[in-house]
């Protein structure tokens, strides 16, 4: 059994571990040991579906000290006018060069990739060797960092939630590009970003909407993805944020919040006849939702028991199904539920979202109130957690968490010019473009009314 002492011992190495490991050798002389189960740095991108995209720009995304893409606007394709968004493949390579040329060149930090970190004795942190069982007892002087805390659950490594009689084909969205025969239909289980993004590619493949069959439970609530844009285009996203502060000034509760978002624009809905009922953060563009809508085959179906060879039972009834279908797997949460605990612990720092979505910046943040000099209660005064339960009955509770944890982070000094000057801001570019009178206004009307928003939002949670 080795041992090995270092300042952090952060545990995953997906876009949050990176993010944290990458801000806090930056800002501090600290040694950092990054563990992660997988071979190499990328967390779930590695095993993500062919067809997947970042869903924001890879302007914002990654992590601090190295850009991602080349901040290129799209000028065609279903991405036409938005700035480029990374493929998995990108983000994978991405992330082994921030490996290899940023972080391991400091000296400071040690990866130990097929490694397992099976918890803490009196002696330290227990990592395990998935190669050949040799055990590393990690000692972290500053802190253990948790980093899968809130890491994705992905299609391809998902048991989904009922039975598949045998012979069925029931295949995660990573296997339709090894389909050897053409089925007779696909049906695409599940409502969120995965199955719209399956649906999708299905579509621009070229199979008709009538060889669809989509199976949807609850509806999520979409972000245009118009309003999610930086750099040149950030007067869209200032936009975003003053809408959002007007909504939640008046919400009376998270529904409402939601439909006062959908009035301004900023929330989108698949079915126009269906309340959604599900909030996971994620953005589309209004071409995805007209693309998906020619779908006609939709089915509401809560819960699937059990696929077998000629039909499917539901909680509600029986569809019929056929021996030549082919059903996509589309059920895996992508950001699952999980409960706030403090970010910042004795000994121990809890990498959670601190914004409403983008984790990177969240982990960033978190990373850079770690360098500062405060103690744990001002830390966690700026960093309080953001919890995506997935329904959108609490968006007012999560909006409020955002916006309480922005506005301590913006008044603290040193915080708030790491935050305006970080690539992981989505508003980074705001003061080149404040003669923008578009910029300017939201941003006005963001100073004017924040107060009027946490007031209210405190009192619809
Ligand atoms: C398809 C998809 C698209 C997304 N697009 C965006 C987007 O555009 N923007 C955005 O902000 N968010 C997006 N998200 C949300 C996503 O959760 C984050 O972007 C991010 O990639 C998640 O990173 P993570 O490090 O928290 O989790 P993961 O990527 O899941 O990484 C966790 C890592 O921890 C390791 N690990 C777990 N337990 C152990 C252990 N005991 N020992 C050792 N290692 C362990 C795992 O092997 C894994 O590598 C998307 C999510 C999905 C699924």
């Amino acid at each position: 059994m080795r041992e090995v002492e270092t300042d952090y011992l952060v545990v995953g190495a997906g876009a949050s571990g990176m993010a944290f490991a990458d801000t806090i050798v930056t800002n501090t002389d600290a040694e950092v040991v990054l563990v992660d189960r997988r071979h190499r740095p990328g967390g779930h991108w590695l095993d993500a579906y062919p067809f997947v995209r970042l869903h924001q720009p890879s302007a914002y995304y990654g992590v601090e000290s190295r850009p991602l893409g080349y901040d290129r606007i799209d000028e065609d394709g279903p991405n036409a006018g938005f700035y480029e968004r990374a493929s998995a493949a990108e983000i994978c390579d991405y992330y082994a060069r921030v490996l290899d040329e940023n972080l391991l060149p400091t000296g400071r930090v040690r990866f130990l990739g097929m490694s397992d970190h099976r918890g803490e004795n009196d002696v330290g942190h227990r990592i395990v060797s998935l190669l050949d069982g040799s055990e590393t007892v990690v000692k972290p002087r500053r802190r253990f960092v948790d980093a899968t805390y809130v890491q994705s659950e992905i299609p391809s490594r998902h048991v989904p939630g009922f039975g598949v009689d045998e012979g069925v084909r029931c295949i995660p969205p990573n296997d339709l590009v090894d389909l050897d025969e053409p089925p007779e239909r696909f049906t695409v289980v599940g409502a969120g970003k995965t199955a719209i993004d399956t649906c999708v590619w299905l579509l621009e493949a070229g199979v008709d909407p009538d060889h669809i069959r989509w199976i949807r439970g609850r509806d999520p609530w979409q972000i245009d993805r118009t309003f999610t844009q930086p750099l040149d285009l950030v007067a869209s996203y200032m936009r975003l944020q003053a809408h959002w502060i007007g909504a939640a000034a008046g919400a009376a509760d998270g529904t409402d919040f939601a439909r006062r978002l959908e009035d301004r624009g900023v929330f989108v809905r698949i079915d126009p006849a269906v309340e959604p009922l599900a909030f996971r953060g994620a953005t589309v563009s209004r071409g995805e939702i007209d693309a998906v809508r020619a779908i006609e085959h939709v089915v509401r179906a809560r819960r699937i028991r059990r696929i077998g060879q000629t039909s499917i039972s539901t909680e509600s009834s029986d569809l019929p199904g056929g021996p030549n279908e082919v059903y996509v797997d589309c059920t895996a949460a992508g950001v699952p539920r999980a409960l706030a605990r403090p970010v910042f612990e004795p000994g121990r720092i809890t990498i959670q979202y601190v914004a409403v979505g983008f984790l990177p910046w969240c982990a960033a943040t978190i990373g850079f109130v770690e360098s500062t000099e405060m103690d744990d209660e001002d830390k966690n005064r700026l960093c309080p957690p953001v919890v995506f339960t997935g329904d959108a009955a609490d968006l007012a509770r999560l909006a409020y968490a955002g916006l309480r944890g922005q506005v301590a982070r913006v008044r603290d000094e040193a915080v708030g010019a790491w935050n305006q000057a970080s690539r992981l801001n989505p508003a980074q570019a705001l003061f080149d473009h404040i003669e923008e009178s578009d910029v300017a206004g939201s941003l006005a009307f963001i100073v004017e009314h924040t107060r009027d928003a946490l007031k209210n939002l405190e009192g619809a949670r």
